[in-house]
């Protein structure tokens, strides 16, 4: 029988326990390096607009541009060791600023 966790949104497992770090999940560990890519992005002053829409926009794109690479919690990271750093961090920049002008070219408003 598959795990009651399978499905579970990340938000709702701290529901489930009040304590996410002790509960065995998947994440996404390329989500949280292309969120900060982008935070460094927007942040050095490189966005065309950097308004809440734009930004999450730009955030969307690189997502959808960057292949997922799942994990079973934090603390297996060192396991996986150099293959946990792909791709490697100028092409997530690459990835970003690709998105950036796209959204700049058709902003949602
Ligand atoms: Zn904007």
């Amino acid at each position: 029988m598959a795990s009651p966790l399978l499905g579970i949104k990340y938000d709702s497992i701290h529901d489930l326990t009040g304590s996410a770090d002790e509960v065995p999940r998947v994440i996404n560990v390329n989500e949280e390096r292309v969120i900060n890519a982008v935070r460094e992005f927007i942040n050095a002053g490189k966005a065309v607009c950097a308004c809440d829409e734009c930004t999450l926009d730009i955030l969307a794109i690189s997502l959808n541009r960057t292949p997922p690479r799942y994990i079973v919690n934090d603390i297996h990271m060192n396991c996986f060791g150099e293959s946990a750093g792909k791709p490697p961090n100028e092409d997530l920049d690459e990835i970003v600023a690709g998105a950036a002008k796209l959204v700049a070219e058709k902003p949602h408003h």
